[in-house]
């Protein structure tokens, strides 16, 4: 099986790119990221360019870059699992905020850092490797895979 697509989204996919992080899709995403800095970053690394804006589409060389037309993230979302065909992988999620890789926690390790009511109710927990956010299934890791799940299951 080939490997999923490096991503870099523009500022106008925010909550998108957030979900395919979730989703595990190595997404960059920087609100403060101009155009040349994100065309810079796409060459560099060999992602593709997801945008709203038709200059910067334009300025990327072929296929380096997906005008996406949908315009909510749910809608966004759908368009680019299935022009890239995102369905055929299963991700362990990445950190939704900074797209660092998640790792399991103990349980007991984590006891003062999530809310007492999620400490009792949740039994397994991930933390991610680079700025130590902490999940659990409660959060939207298991909102947004129920989402995939039946986007495979269309298409599957
Ligand atoms: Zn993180």
């Amino acid at each position: 099986m080939s490997s999923p697509p490096l991503f870099a989204a523009d500022v106008m996919l925010g909550r998108t790119a957030r979900w395919l992080r979730m989703l595990g899709f190595d997404t960059f995403y920087d609100n403060r990221a101009g155009d040349d800095a994100l065309k810079k970053l796409c060459l560099e690394e060999n992602r593709v360019l997801l945008t709203k804006d038709v200059a910067l589409h334009k300025a990327m060389p072929a296929g380096g870059s997906r005008l996406v037309e949908a315009v909510y993230p749910r809608q966004q979302l759908e368009e680019i699992i299935s022009v890239f065909h995102l369905e055929q992988f299963t991700l362990p999620p990445r950190c939704s905020l900074c797209n660092g890789e998640l790792a399991a926690i103990e349980k007991e390790l984590i006891r003062d850092l999530v809310p007492p009511y999620v400490f009792r109710t949740q039994s397994s927990f991930q933390r991610c490797q680079s700025c130590q956010k902490i999940y659990w299934q409660g959060t939207h890791l298991g909102k947004i895979s129920k989402f995939f799940e039946n986007i495979r299951k269309v298409s599957g």
